[in-house]
């Protein structure tokens, strides 16, 4: 019918309505007080998501554009940077500092896996000139559905003394993250993900430690120049036009967070991606990743035998009116992905599966078609 859909992708996610009403209003001046009042709160708001008593800036960009403000503001051409990649969101990150002049060793894991602290501590330990500027990495790779120990990940960047720039684009909000606590510098969150708000605004914390790194980094920078972006924010303002619904809404969506909790709202994104795994594994598919570092933000499905990762969504689409992601790059016909993150019940879980069950059995695949939905109820009874 498509009239209702289930947007089970990881970004853009389901707005609520509320906050699609907090954006639904006559415009306002982008230098006024009442602009600046929202500003001023949500900037103070995401301090507390991220758990951070450091600086945090709200750009308007997607979270591309927040990734190149994190190579941008804190690095020169020539500086050595060791990217840790285990999917195309790591990759991207690497890419944005080598175009940018970076010198970029690559540290990469194998899709589906992640990223080793040992490793990374390794080559760390090997580096005694302190020639690595930074370490680049991805907290939750959305095109794996993997997460990667962040916490280890930061302590072994600590005690080397590099700066750790981190993508969390998919993981704020969904996954627990402690900036201060886990030494991380610079941190990467966007609108549409897990934070239930339309594309357009991506949110950059610095720590003290970057922000230091800030003042002799040489890379050319315009619009995202965050020490521009710092004396605007002074003023309750920013350097250009920001995307002033999303900013609004934003608030609206820190205001239900604060509601929630924190943690429960983690709490909860765990024990749907739990139930979805579950769900999951009973028609007889396979995850992508193993289950000990499986995001709570993204579940990868390997495609069985026999069915077409195409067919497999385009169903889902015509005739559930169900969205699901493909994969990405070389994973593109191996693995499908359902996002759970942000605005996302049980009834959404449950009806994903059970839908998807009913779908692989129409395209040939041997399964009990409802044996996914009752694993998934199983899994949430607890
Ligand atoms: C969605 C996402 C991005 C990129 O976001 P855009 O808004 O499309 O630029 C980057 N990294 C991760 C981990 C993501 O999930």
């Amino acid at each position: 019918m498509g009239e209702r859909q289930l947007l089970m992708i990881p970004g853009p996610t389901a707005v609520p309505q509320s906050i699609l009403l907090a954006g639904a209003r006559p415009m306002i001046n982008h230098r006024g007080p009442e602009f600046k009042a929202a500003l001023e709160a949500c900037t103070e708001g995401l301090k507390r998501v991220f758990r951070t008593k450091d600086e945090i800036f709200i750009l308007t960009a997607s979270g591309t554009g927040g990734l190149e403000a994190a190579i941008v503001n804190f690095l020169s051409p020539g500086d050595h940077v060791l990217s840790v990649s285990i999917g195309v969101f790591g990759n991207r990150f690497a890419s944005i500092a080598s175009t940018y002049g970076a010198e970029v060793e690559k540290l990469d894991f194998e899709m589906g896996q992640a990223a080793d602290p040992a490793k990374i501590k390794a080559r760390l330990d090997a580096d005694t000139g302190k020639e690595i500027k930074a370490v680049l990495v991805t907290h939750n790779e959305t095109s794996t559905g993997v997460t990667n120990d962040l916490a280890a990940i930061g302590k072994v960047v600590r005690e080397h003394g590099a700066l750790l720039l981190v993508d969390g684009i998919s993981s704020l909000v969904a996954i627990d993250f402690r900036m201060d606590e886990w030494g991380v510098d610079v941190m990467v969150a966007g609108s549409q993900k897990a934070f239930m708000v339309p594309p357009g605004l991506v949110f950059v914390a610095v720590s003290k430690r970057a922000a230091e790194a800030m003042k002799t980094a040489e890379m050319p920078r315009f619009y995202f120049d965050l020490q521009r972006a710092r004396q605007y924010l002074e003023q309750g303002q920013t350097p250009w036009t920001p995307a002033v619904p999303q900013v609004l809404q934003l608030q609206a969506a820190l205001q239900i967070l604060e509601r929630e909790g924190l943690d429960n709202c983690h709490a909860r994104h765990a024990r749907l991606a739990g139930a979805v795994r579950a769900g999951v594994k009973a028609l007889g598919l396979k995850l992508l990743a193993d289950e000990s570092v499986a995001s709570n933000a993204v579940t990868a499905v390997r495609v069985p035998e026999g069915v077409k990762v195409a067919d497999l969504r385009g169903l889902m689409l015509d005739k559930y009116d169900v969205v699901l992601a493909g994969g990405q790059q070389s994973l593109k016909e191996k693995i499908f992905r359902i996002g759970h993150l942000g605005l996302v019940y049980e009834t959404d879980i449950i009806a994903c599966l059970g839908c998807l069950g009913l779908a692989l059995k129409e395209l040939g695949w041997d399964c009990d078609p409802g044996a996914g939905a009752a694993a998934a109820v199983q899994a949430l009874r607890g």
